[in-house]
C-alpha cells in the first residue's frame, strides 16, 4: 500500500526536523484503528507496533495483526506515512513470520547476549529483512523495566557510545534502541530520567536514528528535549502501556485482556474505548512527540 513504508525516511525526516515519531503498541487489533485515526487527525507520521510478548500474552497472531492493519489502512486510506513494526522480538522465526505477513520493520532484541553475539544475531536479521525491504531496530545496553511486561529481567545497563559506534558499523542496523535512563511500563518506584549527555555522545558517534523505549509516563518536556538535541536526539519513541490503560479504564478492567476478550465487547463500548485511545495518541503526537503536521 502506497504510504505504508519502512522506517528509513520516516526517521530520517524526524531526525532532521528534530521531532520524534511515535511507535504505538496496539496490543489488540481493535486498537490499530484509533492509532491511525489519531495520525490522520493530527497529520502526523505514525508507527503501529506489536511485540513477541504481546503475541503470547494477548493471544493475537502476527499474521492476524498484519491483516487487520492493512484492512484498516485500506478502509481509511490515510494520507500520512505509516509503518508496521515488530517490537521486541528474540525469536528469528517470529521475525520471519512478521516479514512474510507484511511488517515493514522489525526489532531484534538480543540485548541480553554479549556484544559479539548481539552483533552476530542482529546482522543475520539485517540480511533477512533486506529481502523484504524492511528496516531493522536493535538494542544495545539494557533498558530497565517497571513491570516486567516487555522484558524478564530488570538489569539496567546504559548504552556505551563507543560500543554503539562499533555495533552500528558491524551490523548495518537501521535504528538503535538505547538505554539512557527510561524504563518499560508505568513508573511507580523509580523516576524516569534521560541522560542527555550520553544521548549526544551516541549521536555524535553513530549515523543511525536512535529509539527511546519506555515512553509511557515520561514527562513530555523530557521527551521534547531528547528529540531536539543538536546532534539529532531520539527520532522514535515507543509508547505502549498508556494505550492499554486508556482502553482498560473504559471497559472497567485491570491487567490485560486477550484479543478474543476485547473483540467480545459490543459496538457501543468498542467505539468508546477506541475514542479514548485515539485522544490519548493525539495528545502524545501533539504535546509529546511534536510530530503533528509533519506528515
Ligand atoms: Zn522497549
Amino acid at each position: 500500500m502506497a504510504n505504508v513504508e519502512n522506517l528509513t525516511k520516516l526517521l530520517e525526516d524526524a531526525k532532521k526536523g528534530r521531532y520524534a515519531v511515535g511507535s504505538f503498541s496496539a496490543r489488540y487489533t481493535k486498537l490499530i484503528q484509533p492509532i491511525i485515526c489519531a495520525a490522520m487527525e493530527t497529520k502526523s507520521p505514525v508507527i503501529v507496533q506489536l511485540s513477541e510478548k504481546e503475541v503470547i500474552r494477548h493471544k493475537v497472531g502476527v499474521k492476524e495483526f498484519a491483516d487487520a492493519f492493512y484492512r484498516v489502512v485500506k478502509e481509511l486510506n490515510p494520507q500520512v506515512p505509516l509503518a508496521l513494526h515488530l517490537d521486541h522480538t528474540k525469536t528469528l522465526d517470529v521475525i520471519k513470520e512478521a516479514l512474510e505477513a507484511g511488517f515493514t520493520s522489525v526489532m531484534i532484541d538480543a540485548s541480553e547476549m554479549d556484544f559479539a553475539d548481539n552483533v552476530a544475531v542482529t546482522k543475520e536479521v539485517v540480511e533477512m529483512a533486506k529481502r523484504y525491504h524492511a528496516t531493522v531496530e536493535a538494542e544495545l545496553g539494557k533498558i530497565g523495566t517497571n513491570d516486567f511486561v516487555e522484558t524478564d529481567t530488570d538489569e539496567e545497563l546504559y548504552t556505551d557510545p563507543k560500543e554503539a559506534k562499533e555495533f552500528c558499523q558491524k551490523t548495518g542496523v537501521d535504528c538503535l534502541a538505547v538505554s539512557v535512563g527510561t524504563a518499560h511500563g508505568v513508573y511507580t518506584v523509580r523516576r524516569p530520567k534521560v541522560d542527555y549527555v550520553r544521548l549526544e555522545e551516541i549521536n555524535t558517534l553513530t549515523e543511525v536514528p536512535l529509539v527511546l523505549h519506555g515512553g509511557s509516563g515520561v514527562p513530555s518536556e523530557m521527551v521534547v528535549k531528547a528529540a531536539q538535541l543538536p546532534e539529532g536526539g531520539v527520532s522514535k519513541v515507543n509508547i505502549a502501556t498508556d494505550l492499554e490503560l486508556a482502553m482498560l479504564a473504559v471497559v472497567g478492567k485491570e491487567g490485560h485482556l486477550t484479543e478474543t476478550e476485547l473483540n467480545a465487547y459490543d459496538e457501543e463500548t468498542t467505539v468508546k474505548f477506541q475514542k479514548a485511545v485515539q485522544l490519548l495518541v493525539e495528545d502524545k503526537i501533539i504535546n509529546y512527540l511534536q510530530s503533528a503536521n509533519k506528515a
